[in-house]
């Protein structure tokens, strides 16, 4: 077994939500994101938004099923990013603004991201978003909250999910956890523990009554790291144009830079007046 004794991450236990959306608020109130407008039947289920987004890191996902019984019933999934273990995302930008973190969380830097969305490429949950509407765009995602994780506090989403469906804790330990409840719920669980080793294993770990491929997730995905195609395919891109990618990321470095100043000497000119 890969050792991942020191990551945290999730187990997500789809058979324990109930589709309240806490976690989604609780998201956007840690975050400070703003509302979006939406509109139902906008996408691939009763979800609404209909999917992640810039101003969207994590969304319960809804599905109706017909049971044994032959009732209708609803399942939910949490959907968020799955922090890899090796990230493709991460070896895809060219000018290092995703970071693995050995705590766990995959986290991004505003002033290092030139916008040129290789890690939405990259990604195989389609997990990296783009701001569409802002003139000076960057890619956002869920970090695993490693802002609260660093100052000891559990996820805002962990926090408020008031059912169990959220486990935060370290992934050795969740992944044995997710081992006995499958084990001993054979009627209850799908069995399959999704994350486990995808794409070379994440640290968020998901078990639900139906396979996650129901929520849009990709099945068959290989149990080795993409990171080990997406690294070779970044190397063999011409040096002028990684030459072309440091030079747009000094300049957004720079142009943040600015803007910071501008907006610290328009807020000490408010400050006097
Ligand atoms: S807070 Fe918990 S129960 Fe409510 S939607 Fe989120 S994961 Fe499900
Ligand atoms: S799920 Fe996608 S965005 Fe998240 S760490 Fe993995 S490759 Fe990166
Ligand atoms: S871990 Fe933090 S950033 Fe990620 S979905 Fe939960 S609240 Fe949002």
């Amino acid at each position: 077994m890969k050792t991942t004794i020191n990551q945290k991450g999730f187990l997500i236990d789809g058979t324990k939500c109930i589709g309240c959306r806490a976690c989604q608020i609780a998201c956007k109130q840690w975050n400070e994101l703003p509302a979006e407008k939406t509109e139902f039947f906008g996408g691939d289920g009763y979800q609404n938004p209909a999917d992640l987004s810039s101003k969207t890191y994590t969304l319960i996902k809804y599905r109706e099923v017909i049971k044994k019984d032959k009732l209708v019933d609803w399942v939910f999934h949490k959907d968020q990013c799955q922090h890899c273990l090796e990230p493709a995302c991460v070896s895809a930008c060219i000018v290092g603004a995703l970071q693995k973190t050995a705590a766990g969380p995959v986290v991004w830097e505003d002033r290092r991201c030139i916008g040129c969305r290789y890690c939405m490429l990259a990604c195989p949950y389609n997990i990296p978003k783009f701001e569409w509407y802002s003139i000076n765009p960057d890619i956002k995602k869920c970090t695993l909250c490693s802002d609260r994780i660093e100052n000891g506090l559990p996820p805002a989403c962990a926090k408020a999910c008031s059912t169990g469906a959220i486990t935060y804790g370290s992934r050795d330990e969740l992944l044995k956890e997710a081992k006995k409840r499958l084990k001993s719920g054979p009627d209850t669980y799908y069995q399959h523990i999704y994350g486990e080793d995808e794409v070379g294993g994440t640290c968020v770990l998901n078990i639900s009554s139906i396979p996650l491929e129901e929520f849009g997730y990709p099945g068959n995905l290989p149990k080795e790291s993409l990171s080990t195609t997406t690294d070779p395919a970044m190397k063999s891109i011409p040096g002028v144009v990684i030459g072309l990618g440091a030079a747009l990321g000094i300049t957004a470095f720079i142009v943040n830079k600015h803007k910071k100043q501008l907006s610290e000497e328009s807020q000490s000119q408010g400050d006097q007046s």
